[in-house]
């Protein structure tokens, strides 16, 4: 997305641009997949030499549950995008790009989940057990583990 910085108005004015999300290159990423571009909404200003950008940045994007592994569709936004470039007399233009970029990468959950309530899978059979409970008993304390220990003991 980039900015003719000439044809920006003196009292600044709204930018609307969607970007494609190829931009992020997150193809090797295999726990997120973008729904669709980027959708930016921007008012640009010229203030004393510099242009302020200011605005909100979405994407709607389907993460996969760091609990369950699902994916689940949602949207990664920032709602106070805030950035000021160097734009001395006879800057042309402004590439917003590299940055709308770096914007929805930090914006991503580090840990997403589902829901806060997700149940994630069991650590025995592997089941979501989102789905409802599986036939696995809790893991076995006490006798199968001592018995190993009495029979070193024995030894
Ligand atoms: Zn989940
Ligand atoms: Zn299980």
């Amino acid at each position: 997305m980039r900015i003719d910085i000439p044809k920006v108005p003196a009292d600044g004015g709204w930018y609307e641009e969607d970007v494609p999300a190829s931009v992020l290159e997150l193809e090797a990423d295999p726990r997120v997949r973008p729904g669709g571009p980027i959708s930016c909404r921007f008012f640009v200003q010229r203030v004393s030499g510099e242009l302020v950008v200011k605005g909100r940045l979405g994407m709607p994007a389907s993460l996969q549950c760091g609990r369950c592994g699902c994916f689940f569709s949602t949207t990664v936004s920032d709602l106070s995008f805030l950035r000021a470039y160097d734009a001395p007399e006879g800057t042309e233009t402004v590439d917003l790009t590299p940055d709308i970029r770096e914007d929805i990468l930090l914006s991503l959950p580090a840990y997403p989940l589902c829901s806060s309530e997700c149940r994630g899978l069991c650590a025995q059979c592997g089941h979501n057990l989102n789905e409802g409970p599986c036939p696995c008993k809790p893991p076995a304390v006490g006798p199968g583990k001592w018995s190993a220990l009495d029979k070193l003991k024995e030894l």
